[in-house]
């Protein structure tokens, strides 16, 4: 879906499960992570309580995001057997499910490619001068690790959001770089259908001591990303972490189109609450913008789903055409 000609700004009605905080990196941003073993894993029974109360509300994603257990651990298939069993169930309770849980082997990618309509790993930055310094302890954050991911994805069909983190100690050149390479990716594989810009925003558990990235350089990052990307990747901005109502509105004439998945909670960014749907109506009516809801696949992929995961997708627009026809 491009709505980039018409006066729409798009977001995704979401539900973000935690099947665990534990995370054996350790960046030094992350307002998110416990230790191993520090947090339990969230069990089935649990996940089906949420989810039965979240049928009766205005949900359509599910985002599973997890803490990473090691790739060499005892304990990471079934890390990886939790996530595909609360995506299965998800979709089964009629929910439409998108996994971001860091880098997969191509095999794993493979599997939860069957239970997920998208999936999503922030490629952040490619400069390798990080691992010297917010990276130094995160291992899944080496750049050619991250960019193998988005390849694997192209070559599973798997429609894919990614992303860029700003204001972590990389410079201007780096931006462009990394959104390069998103491009050059894409191209290849037609896979990407959005690009993430979040800005570096501080919060209360991070060990990394560095000012916000400064909001005022949004629209100019969004301008220049608009000119890298193909058109048809949507660029899309958290507008939790842009707290200036004005500046929100310029990183949207600027390029931005999508809001992201808005949910009770910013699981990443626990320190700035989600703006909910009315209040960011209401910022954006004034400069002619209309707000309206996605689902977490865009209509260019149906070919590449399956049978099973087609059907929920067909009935989320049926429900969002009947909602878009009595409106007029
Ligand atoms: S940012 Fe992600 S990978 Fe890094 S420590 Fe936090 S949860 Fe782990």
């Amino acid at each position: 879906m491009s709505s980039f000609s018409q006066n729409i700004v798009t977001y995704s009605p979401a539900y973000t499960i935690v099947p665990t905080y534990e995370c054996f990196n350790r960046c030094s941003y992350c307002n998110f992570r416990t230790d191993p073993g520090q947090s339990p894993w969230l069990t089935l029974a649990e996940a089906k309580g949420i989810l039965q109360q979240l049928q009766s509300q205005n949900v359509c994603e599910i985002l599973i995001l997890s803490g990473e257990v090691h790739p060499h651990s005892s304990k990471r298939e079934a890390w990886l057997q939790r996530i595909y069993d609360l995506c299965a169930l998800a979709l089964k309770m009629g929910f439409l499910p998108h996994t971001n849980v860091g880098p997969l082997s191509f095999e794993e990618m493979r599997k939860l490619k069957n239970v997920n309509v998208s999936m999503g790993l922030m490629l952040e930055q490619l400069t390798p001068q990080l691992l010297d310094t917010v990276h130094r302890h995160a291992p899944s954050k080496i750049p050619e690790v991250r960019l193998q991911q988005l390849k694997w994805a192209g070559e599973l069909q798997i429609p894919f959001t990614t992303g860029l983190l700003l204001g972590i100690g990389e410079t201007e050149n780096n931006w462009w770089e990394t959104l390069a390479a998103i491009s050059d990716l894409h191209q290849r594989y037609q896979h990407i259908q959005e690009v993430i810009l979040q800005p570096h925003s501080p919060g209360s558990q991070q060990t990394f001591d560095a000012p916000p990235f400064d909001p005022h350089k949004l629209p100019f990052v969004i301008a220049k990303a608009r000119q890298i990307l193909p058109i048809d990747i949507t660029i899309q901005i958290p507008p939790n972490l842009i707290q200036d109502q004005e500046w929100l509105l310029a990183c949207i004439a600027a390029g931005a189109r999508d809001l992201g998945g808005i949910s009770p909670k910013d699981e990443v960014n626990p320190d700035y609450p989600h703006l909910q749907e009315q209040t960011l109506r209401e910022i954006l009516q004034p400069g002619g913008w209309e707000l309206v809801p996605r689902l977490p696949v865009y209509p260019q992929f149906g070919s590449w789903l399956s049978e099973e995961l087609g059907e929920g997708v067909k009935k989320y627009r049926l429900k969002m055409n009947s909602k878009d026809n009595s409106r007029t």
